[in-house]
Formats: structure tokens, C-alpha cells, sequence
């Protein structure tokens, strides 16, 4: 191993060269996002070589240490090779390119305060069945939608959530800065709750604790922004496209698997933010609210031990009338603003979700032009 260590090392930054020629090698007005490729793949570079050059690179003392620090690096090589590069290959005019050309429309009509990400049609999953569906890629700045999505007018809305989180990559102090202080008060709350309870089960308290210092402040949150942000930008469609998500595979609405499935609050708190931020907005929702109440009634029996209490409906309450201020102060245009349009694809999004459930007919018809 100590022999072969330091070649394994050079042969990593030979293959690095590789990348950055291959990253080299392609259209930059094309893919947006071939620069922040390039430039990760010289950190790495660089990072690889100052393992190389250390005097006590195989030094018994310090080979335990050398060794993890290459391992680290070769998992930043990995995600590389995993998304940095399959952005560089699976490019195709048609697909990626035109989705992205949509996304550029849409930043344009939000006024995006931000640069424009890229879009990569290479995600698996249409419903989110333990797949990846639409995800952003932070280092990259790439949001991943499925292989054929420029065919899916009634998904489309959800490019707005995944815009919330490369716009929280810049804004995030603004959009959380309040959050801390509610999280210590509602933790508070769940303490008093346990003990008033008198719940001594070991495993429930471990979670419990976990509910306010974890996975609000390190996933949910951010999951709750973004849909609120995405409401503020495309209004009622954004309702319409998580409801069909929703019913699509999702069995325990009011439950979330605290071990397993953590990055997302349950769909039905999700729902819950996404109605009062319409209200606020002043849209009636009444519609949408009624036919998410007809599938959840199927699901309600569901519903978790402590769930008001993970999950409390004061954090909408509080959140909805801020994220709103904060959209607003950030230069986000509000959806009414597109609405009026009849040429903006917020509107078309929008046209979209009332055209299927008025006249499915003149929805198949409008299916057959492209959206943009
Ligand atoms: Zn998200």
C-alpha cells in the first residue's frame, strides 16, 4: 500500500486533468455551469497535491492521517463523477438545453436576484417513488428534473421550489434569521409536552430531541421556504402540481419516518403552508383545498403521535407573513404580476392546471404545442 499509495495519488490528479480538458471541450453558453465544474476540479486538483507533496505522505505516524485525508477527497471526486460530469455528457440541445431555456424565461419573469442556474434532464423518478424526481445540486448549481419533463406542463411549477433553494444559497440569512428563535420556543413547548405526558419511551425522547435541533434547522425548514417561495412566484399551480405529487405516492400523509425518509416535512403540513400562503396572497384556493381534503380524509387515521407538536401550525402562521416580506424586499416578483400576462409561462403554468380540470379536451390540445 505505501508503495502504491503515492501512484494512486497521481494517477487521481491525471485523471483530473482528463475532466478539466473534457469540461474544457464543451460549450460554455450551452451549459452555464461549466465554469463552476472547471473550477471545482481545480480545488480538488490542488487539494490532491498538497497530499502528494507532504514529506510524511507514507511516514508510519502520519500514514492513518494522509490516507483518510485522500479518502475525503476521492468522495468530492466521486460527486463529480457522479453529477459534475454526467451534466458535461448527458447535455442534449433539446432536452437540457430547452428546460433551461425555460428556467431562464422563468428567472426573467420572477426577476431572479440571482444567476441562473442550469437545468439537467437526468433525474429517474416522475413521482418521487424513493427516487430523485426534481432536486438541485448546490455545488453545481443544476436542478435535475426527470428525462422527458419538457413534455410535463403540469410538473413544471415545482422548478420554482428547486429556484428557492439556489436563491437561498445567497439569501439564506434573510429568509432564516427567525427561525432559531421559534425552533428554541416550540423545542420549549415539545419538552413540557413530554413530560406532562409522562412519556418515559427512551426511543421517542432521542427522536424528540432530534425534531428542533436537526431536522427543522438542517432539512425541513429549507423544504418549507422553498415551497413558500415557490407559491409566492407561481401561485395556485405550485398547489395543484404538489397535490398531484402527493397522490401520486405518498401513503402516510400526516407521518414522517424519522430514520428513513427525514428531508421533507409530511405532505400534509407541506399542503397546510402552501393554502395559507395562497390566502395571504389573496387567491382562492378554496378548490384545491377541497379536493386535497378528499384524499387526506383517505390517509387521516395516519397521523403521527406528537404530530402538532413537530409540527406546529403556529411556524406557518409566523413563517408565511416573513418569507412573503422577504420575497418582496429580495425583488421577487409576486405571481398576480405574471398572471395578467397571458404570454408568461407563470400564466401558461397556471392556464395549464385550469385547463385540465375544466376542459380535458382543450388540455390535450394545448399539450400538442410546445410551452415556450
Ligand atoms: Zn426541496
Amino acid at each position: 500500500m505505501k508503495k502504491f499509495f503515492p501512484a494512486y495519488i497521481s494517477h487521481i490528479i491525471q485523471l483530473l486533468n482528463k475532466y478539466q480538458e473534457f469540461a474544457a471541450s464543451k460549450n460554455p453558453e450551452h451549459i452555464v455551469v461549466i465554469p463552476i465544474i472547471k473550477e471545482r476540479i481545480k480545488k480538488l486538483q490542488r487539494r490532491f497535491f498538497q497530499i502528494q507533496s507532504r514529506d510524511d505522505l507514507t511516514a508510519p505516524d502520519q500514514f492513518k492521517r494522509n490516507i483518510r485525508s485522500f479518502q475525503t477527497l476521492l468522495m468530492e471526486v466521486e460527486e463529480l463523477e457522479c453529477f459534475g460530469l454526467p451534466i458535461l455528457t448527458h447535455y442534449q440541445k433539446d432536452f437540457d438545453g430547452y428546460l433551461t431555456y425555460v428556467l431562464n424565461q422563468l428567472c426573467d419573469e420572477i426577476g431572479c436576484p440571482v444567476e441562473k442556474p442550469h437545468v439537467c434532464a437526468i433525474s429517474t423518478g416522475t413521482s418521487g417513488q424513493g427516487r430523485d424526481y426534481y432536486w438541485y445540486h448546490r455545488y453545481f448549481d443544476t436542478i435535475f428534473v426527470p428525462a422527458a419533463e419538457k413534455f410535463s406542463i403540469l410538473n413544471l411549477p415545482d422548478l420554482l421550489h428547486e429556484l428557492g433553494h439556489h436563491i437561498l444559497k445567497t439569501y439564506r440569512q434573510s429568509f432564516f434569521e427567525p427561525f432559531s428563535g421559534w425552533f428554541s420556543n416550540y423545542n420549549e413547548m415539545l419538552e413540557k409536552t413530554l413530560l406532562l405526558r409522562d412519556i418515559r419511551d427512551s426511543d421517542r425522547i432521542v427522536k424528540s430531541q432530534k425534531i428542533f435541533s436537526e431536522f427543522w434547522p438542517s432539512y425541513w425548514s429549507e423544504e418549507l421556504v422553498c415551497d413558500l417561495i415557490a407559491v409566492y412566484c407561481v401561485g395556485l399551480a405550485y398547489a395543484w402540481t404538489n397535490l398531484k405529487i402527493c397522490q401520486s405516492y405518498h401513503p402516510d400523509y400526516e407521518s414522517i419516518n424519522i430514520y428513513y425518509y427525514a428531508y421533507h416535512p409530511p405532505d400534509s403540513y407541506r399542503m397546510d403552508a402552501i393554502l395559507a400562503m395562497l390566502k395571504h396572497l389573496g387567491i382562492d384556493c378554496l378548490d384545491v383545498e377541497n379536493t386535497w381534503f378528499e384524499y387526506a380524509e383517505i390517509y387521516r387515521h395516519n397521523k403521527q403521535a406528537l404530530y402538532d407538536n413537530y409540527f406546529p401550525v403556529d411556524l406557518i402562521e409566523k413563517a408565511v407573513p416573513h418569507i412573503f416580506q422577504i420575497c418582496d424586499e429580495i425583488g421577487l416578483v409576486i405571481c398576480h404580476d405574471n398572471i395578467k400576462k397571458n404570454d408568461t409561462i407563470i400564466y401558461k403554468l397556471n392556464n395549464a392546471w385550469s385547463l385540465i380540470r375544466r376542459d380535458p379536451k382543450d388540455f390535450q390540445k394545448l399539450m400538442e404545442k410546445p410551452l415556450i
